[in-house]
């Protein structure tokens, strides 16, 4: 293979400079510090032997190889066999009688007597220095050896400044030791440790990643302080009417959320808030109070969510309160075609739309506000990183160039007020939402009952159906959730149409509805209505009903092949029951044998009614990379830390943060600049 210069090293490994290769760090080692041996080497060993090549050819029965009978000659003679199934002419050549050669590979007992077959060999001369630290192993692609990876790690290391830049904790190693203790540690090192990455070396780098990062929060923060959003306090007075037409209070943790997002919004700079409340907590009414200063005040607001369905469940909800205060909101469908769609885009650009409710296509290009104050986010868990900050991004400009129209400040943002119903535990938010201010719902509407959940296997389907005929019959209602087809949303519709024929050939004396995410909104709404209004006993549906679906009679959901959903999806299913004063039932059907993963993620469901428990247990068995749909946006958040796993090491670096932006700020520069070369956008998510 060509020398590759060390820019292409960098560029191969995904790296933009040679600079960036200090960080690259091995995934294990290998020891080439010492000599063994031959006759102290036991078959099953992997050893480096030193010997001198007696005999070497090459064979073509029974498989072409190459042999070579090498005589070590530190151990007086101890002889040994090593193979080649695939060799160039090179190594041929190189390997004449005579020649001395370094073997490291595992020994096992061959046909001729003890072989190494491949081992990593080279051709030295007599008493040629071997290393004194480890070989490291790096992560490699094709294309790319380990030799060529080495030499350029090395010359990245000796051409940067690995001084520390910032005060090291007293626990820690210095920045320099640390990158020397992995890249080529001593032959004496506990390989072990080293590996599970558990060492004060491995210990100062998390730190520093972990610190990083939370240097970029602290700095994202200050940076919103200092930019300018349009304050919209509110005078209660267009709350008071919604609220006077509904037939129910808030509760008390409704009321102190309405409460904190009030008090931001009040303020002159850019909000920057998560709602976080269990399904069904009523996170859509605060949202729909919270929207009114910015309308009284003549500004634009933006409700979003992940889905179009869930979209239009959200328009529809903000429609039936908004509507009777003489405010339109309008809904960007992604069906909304031709003429009626250019309406609303310049409605949108001109202002005259004020509420504007979509997914994501809401910022796509083509889409401008007029002057948008406010930016709603639902179900903010489900976008992944990327949406999110194209999000952002999109609000700044927005508010950049109302600002040239208005001619008022140039950096003024819009407000963002974000929802989940996937609550982010402490150590995530922490680590990444430090720039964020939360409100919790932490209690339900009264006069909800609790939610008997049962597992059971798909071999008792037919039993299922039976109770299912009685329960119906007895005056209650159910849904019937087919299962989830991820590849294709084809695939998807025909197990809910089949399952759909199916219980309505065994149900004859029921009425049984389907509704799926293909059908046309006002079909949809058609059934949605006939089930509401408890003329279908039984509504087979997709995940359509996953959100939204509000029907106090149903109390009884069966979740078909229950094993294929993730834990968030079957919390939020199942809050679809649990409504009225029925006692209500989950039955989670699984076909087995179930995977370890989905028989804890049942287990989990079934042992836990609570939002945050569940969370938290999504968080253990998923890692925070996938819980928080990092992967889902290919972006990697943290490269070395875990901010569960290595929760100390967060708390030091987020308790330190501060201080060393007073104290050092051209050391956190510096460190900064080390750690995220590349800008500081990704952790502001
Ligand atoms: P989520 O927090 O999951 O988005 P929703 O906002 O959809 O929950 O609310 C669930 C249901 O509870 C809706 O039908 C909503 O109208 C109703 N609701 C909201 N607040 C209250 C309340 N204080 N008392 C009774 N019902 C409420
Ligand atoms: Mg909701």
């Amino acid at each position: 293979m060509a020398a590759s210069s060390p820019e292409e090293v960098a560029r191969k490994l995904g790296y933009a400079s040679p600079a960036d290769l200090i960080l690259h760090l091995p995934l294990r080692y290998q020891d080439e510090t010492r000599i063994t041996p031959l006759r102290d080497v036991r078959p099953g060993d992997t050893a480096q032997v030193e010997g001198v090549v007696e005999h070497c050819e090459v064979q073509n029965r029974p498989r072409r190889q190459l042999i070579a009978q090498v005589t070590d000659t530190v151990s007086g003679g101890a002889q040994l066999f090593f193979r080649l199934l695939h060799f160039y002419p090179s190594q041929v050549a190189l390997l004449k009688p005579g020649a001395r050669v370094r073997l490291l590979g595992e020994i096992r007992p061959g046909f001729f007597g003890a072989e190494m077959v491949h081992p990593q060999f080279r051709v030295v001369r007599e008493n040629t220095p071997l290393p004194d630290t480890l070989t490291p192993i790096y992560p490699a692609v094709a294309a790319l050896s380990q030799y060529a990876i080495r030499k350029a790690v090395a010359g990245a290391l000796a051409e940067a400044d690995l001084s520390d830049p910032l005060p090291v904790p007293l626990n820690l190693p210095g920045f320099a030791e640390a990158l020397g203790a992995l890249h080529h540690p001593p032959p004496d090192a506990d390989l072990a440790a080293l590996e599970s990455r558990d060492t004060p070396a491995w210990r100062r780098l998390k730190y520093d990643e972990l610190l990083a990062q939370q240097l970029s929060l602290r700095l994202a923060a200050r940076q919103r302080l200092a930019l300018r959003a349009l304050p919209l306090p509110d005078d209660g007075a267009l709350a008071a009417r919604l609220l006077a037409a509904l037939p129910f209070a808030m509760t008390a943790a409704q009321e102190r959320a309405l409460h904190e997002i009030r008090h931001d919004l009040a303020r002159p700079h850019p909000m920057n808030r998560l709602l976080q409340g269990d399904v069904g907590s009523g996170k859509t009414l605060v949202a729909a109070l919270v929207v009114l200063p910015a309308l009284a005040a003549g500004h634009q607001v933006a409700v979003m969510a992940p889905t179009e369905i869930l979209a239009e469940q959200l328009f529809l909800k903000f429609h039936e309160w908004l509507a009777p205060l003489g405010l339109e909101v309008a809904w960007l469908a992604a069906a909304l075609r031709g003429k009626a769609k250019k309406a609303t885009l310049a409605g949108i650009a001109d202002g005259t739309v004020r509420v504007a409710v979509g997914t994501h296509a809401l910022f796509q290009n083509g889409v401008a506000f007029h002057n948008l104050a406010l930016v709603v986010v639902d179900e903010q868990h489900r976008f992944g990183v990327a949406q999110r900050l194209a999000l952002r991004d999109k609000g700044a400009a927005v508010s950049a160039c109302e600002a040239r129209v208005a001619s008022s400040d140039a950096d003024s943002q819009p407000h963002m007020l974000m929802m989940s119903a996937t609550p982010i535990p402490r150590s995530l938010a922490m680590s990444y939402y430090a720039d964020l201010d939360v409100s919790v719902i932490d209690e339900l509407p009264p006069g909800r009952t609790p939610i008997t959940t049962r597992t059971i296997n798909a071999n008792r389907r037919a039993e299922v159906i039976e109770r299912l005929h009685d329960y119906c019959l007895s005056g209650a209602q159910a849904y019937w959730v087919c299962p989830l087809v991820e590849e294709s949303e084809k695939l998807q519709l025909r197990a809910a149409e089949e399952s759909h024929a199916e219980l309505v050939a065994l149900l004859p004396e029921l009425n049984v509805g389907l509704v799926h995410g293909r059908m046309k909104s006002e079909a949809k709404a058609a059934v949605m209505s006939a089930f509401k209004a408890g003329e279908l006993h039984l509504l087979v549906a997709t995940t359509v009903i996953e959100v939204g679906v509000d029907v106090p009679n149903a109390a009884l959901m069966v979740i078909e092949h229950a094993e294929r959903y993730g834990l968030a999806q079957l919390h939020q299913l199942r809050g679809r029951v649990g409504r009225g004063a029925r006692e209500s039932t989950c039955l989670l059907m699984y076909e087995g044998p179930l995977s370890e993963a989905a028989r804890q993620r049942l287990k989990i469901i079934h042992d836990h009614n609570d939002g945050f428990a569940i969370a938290r247990a999504d968080l253990q068995l998923r890692g925070p990379g996938e819980f928080l749909g990092a992967r889902q946006s290919g972006q990697q958040l943290l490269r070395f830390a875990d901010p569960v796993a290595d929760a100390d090491l967060l708390e030091q670096a987020r308790d330190a943060a501060d201080g060393l932006l007073e104290r050092h700020p051209d050391g956190a520069r510096r460190h900064l600049a080390r750690w995220l070369p590349h800008g500081l956008d990704l952790f502001r998510a």
